[in-house]
């Protein structure tokens, strides 16, 4: 199938694409990587009349750190942020998340603030947005808005982001020397979206977490932080305690039920991460080799 007829619009600068999306509101749509929209236009899930093509504005694409702040403008490639040394050096397991998302040919093309935008339940970059603590910019009729990751995502394909709203950017805290982190996805294969995911971020000092943040994707509508990790900082891992943050998160997960697993497979595979993912930041296999998730 084709795309029904629309417009097109190659803006020319932000207060461009503003003006566009105020006049059309929900009949428009923002074009950056295009791997997402065009399949969803060519699938006539979404007619809009009007598509305003981002790709131009150079003032949206790069990655700059300044003082313990990295900002990554949103027409940023999944590519750029693969082979981008201060992504390696500062914020490590965004690189190591990116490696996942989709093929090569479509991190060619396929954008941070897309991605953000697209809020799909089951991508690997909005959870590492919530483990990381980033914060979104948006521009809008009103000015600037800065949201954080936690309050950005709002449900499937939702967030806060208002038909005339433009995501210009993503901020990140440098991830601090000490930290340690761990990602990793089931999925039937390299590439596919997840069947569930785990980005996670630590301190471990003397063998403890003094901080572990844990975002899970594919486990409800949105990507979620999980809570349960209160329950393993600042004491001694034992299986005892890692069986009861594994019933704690269960708690947690409202995961769907589609063609790639139940609800169940989702439940138990979060827990299989859990577990993977502490016996690895704490460097314990005894962890695994004793869990019954
Ligand atoms: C075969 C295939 C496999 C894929 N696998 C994965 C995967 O494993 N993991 C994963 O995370 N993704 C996957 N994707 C999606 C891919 O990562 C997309 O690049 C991404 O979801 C959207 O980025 P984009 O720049 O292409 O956005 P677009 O397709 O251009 O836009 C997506 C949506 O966001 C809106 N939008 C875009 N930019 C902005 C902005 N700056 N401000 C406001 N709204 C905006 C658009 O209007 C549209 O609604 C896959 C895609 C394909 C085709």
């Amino acid at each position: 199938m084709k795309a029904s007829a629309f417009a097109y619009a190659r803006a020319t600068s932000v207060a461009n694409v503003l003006e566009l999306l105020s006049a059309y509101g929900e009949r428009a749509k923002v074009l950056s990587g295009g791997q997402s929209l065009l399949p969803a236009m060519n699938l006539r899930l979404i007619a809009p009349e009007l598509v305003v093509d981002i790709g131009e504005l150079g003032e949206l694409r790069g990655i700059a750190v300044k003082g313990s702040v990295i900002t990554i403008g949103a027409l940023t490639r999944h590519a750029d942020l693969l082979k981008s040394s201060e992504i390696a050096a500062h914020a490590p397991l965004l690189k190591d998340a990116v490696a996942h998302v989709a093929h090569p040919a479509i991190r060619n093309r396929g954008t941070i603030g897309g991605s953000l935008a697209q809020a799909d339940p089951a991508s690997e970059l909005p959870a590492c947005m919530l483990t990381l603590g980033a914060t979104i910019v948006v521009c809008g009729p009103g000015g600037e808005r800065r949201i954080a990751a936690r309050e950005f995502f709002s449900g499937i394909y939702e967030t806060a982001l208002t038909p005339q709203d433009l995501l210009v950017a993503v901020e990140l805290p440098v991830t601090p020397r000490t930290s340690t982190h761990f990602f990793h996805e089931f999925a039937r294969r390299h590439g596919d979206y997840a069947i569930v995911g785990l980005a996670a971020q630590a301190v471990v000092t003397d063998g403890r977490f003094a901080d572990l943040r844990l975002g899970f994707f594919a486990v409800g509508d949105r990507p979620l932080l999980a809570m349960s990790a209160s329950r393993l900082v600042g004491v001694s891992i034992t299986p005892a305690v890692l069986s009861e943050a594994c019933t704690a998160l269960d708690a947690e997960l409202d995961p769907p039920e589609d063609q790639q697993a139940t609800s169940a497979m989702r439940r138990h595979l979060a827990k299989v991460l859990l577990t993977r993912c502490v016996s690895s930041l704490l460097a314990r296999p005894d962890l695994c080799a004793g869990a019954s998730a």
